[in-house]
């Protein structure tokens, strides 16, 4: 059968991440990146991989199945995908929470104007973790849902501390609480304190003459951030900034723990590890833009979240090899 012809719009982390994931699927083939950029300043993972401007996508139309959509959630992803929704099938990982009401309408109105199917806010949260609090809600509705991420580094509390006057350089951990997820896994139920469900750990380089005592409270005590939370602070060299925390680890929790019947507890916990974020966000994207594809070849059109997608469709395998292979 056919390749499925895929395009990379944007290329950062996640652009990176869907280039070398689109290499490990046979059924998959890569038409090129489209960036913002000069394509001549865009410098990809493998040197075989064509750079054009986005501004060309036009040219393209017959030439791509479906455009994986890499730019960033807060001001690329409600521009550009209702956008190219007009005239492709596309998929995106748009994670801010409180506005995916809004960006599904955005795109949804784009896709069924112009005949594609999109699929937006897929990757783990949300994506598969949307999908295992559904799960455990449908099954289990006497009970709890838990979400507890990392460890993993945070792009926004990296970024408040390096905004702290004196701070030279710094990340940002999140920490699932160790006690929080024995008193969960225990089927105990607990109503968990915002405090009380994850730590906060900050790696700080100081600025030269910068007061270290100062910065320390500085960071404990700011709202909404850190003030919530127990966070340790730890200054470190720019050396060691450079040479510990440079990679893009996180991962976390979903757990579902409820009764079925009086003193019958059951638990659902599904557990991500992850050396890289963006790579393994990628590689969710990846599937979901075969499923994207093969829901456009068989006509659908319109804004689809996870919720929406068969999980048949992910897998390169055929519905029969499926039965025989994986019930
Ligand atoms: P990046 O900041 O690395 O890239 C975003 C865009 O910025 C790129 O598409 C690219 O667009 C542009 N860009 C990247 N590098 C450069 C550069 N050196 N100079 C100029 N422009 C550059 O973001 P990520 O790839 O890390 O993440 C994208 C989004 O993915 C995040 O905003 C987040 O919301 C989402 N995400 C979702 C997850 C989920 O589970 N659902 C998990 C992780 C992330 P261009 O090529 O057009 O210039």
């Amino acid at each position: 059968t056919d390749r499925i012809r895929v395009g990379i719009v944007g290329y950062g982390n996640l652009g990176r991440g869907v280039e070398t994931s689109i290499g490990l699927n046979p059924d998959l083939e890569l038409v090129g990146v489209f960036s913002r950029r000069d394509p001549l300043s865009v410098t990809t993972a493998s040197p075989d991989t064509k750079v054009y401007a986005i501004a060309d996508l036009g040219d393209f139309t017959g030439s791509v199945d479906v455009l994986i959509l890499c730019g960033g959630s807060k001001s690329d992803l409600p521009e550009q995908t209702p956008e190219l929704a007009a005239n492709f099938t596309v998929v995106d990982s748009f994670d801010t929470h409180a506005k995916v009401p809004e960006h599904f309408a955005a795109v949804d109105a784009a896709a069924v104007a112009g005949g594609n199917v999109a699929v937006i806010s897929t990757g783990w949260d949300p994506g598969l973790f949307s999908l295992n609090r559904l799960f455990g809600e449908a099954i289990l509705p006497q009970g709890n849902t838990y979400t507890f991420w990392g460890r993993g580094l945070s792009q926004g509390h990296s970024d408040a501390l390096r905004r702290i006057p004196g701070v030279a350089g710094a990340v940002q951990y999140t920490l699932p609480s160790e006690d929080a997820i024995g008193r969960v896994r225990a089927g105990e139920n607990p109503e968990l304190t915002t405090r009380e469900q994850h730590d906060r750990e900050c790696f700080v380089v100081l600025e030269d003459g910068a007061d270290a005592d100062l910065i320390r409270e500085t960071i404990v005590t700011m709202p909404d951030y850190f003030e919530p939370y127990d966070t340790t602070v730890h200054f470190i060299s720019a050396e060691e900034l450079a040479r510990d925390h440079a990679g893009m680890p996180h991962g976390g929790f979903v757990f579902r723990s409820g009764e079925s019947s009086p003193g019958v507890t059951q638990t659902i916990e599904y557990r991500l590890a992850l050396d890289s974020n963006p790579e393994f966000t990628s590689s969710v994207l990846v599937a979901y833009a075969r499923a994207a594809a093969r829901l456009a070849a068989g006509g659908a059109k319109g804004a689809h979240t996870p919720f929406d997608i068969a999980p048949g469709l992910l897998s390169p395998k055929s519905p029969e090899q499926l039965r025989a292979e994986l019930l």
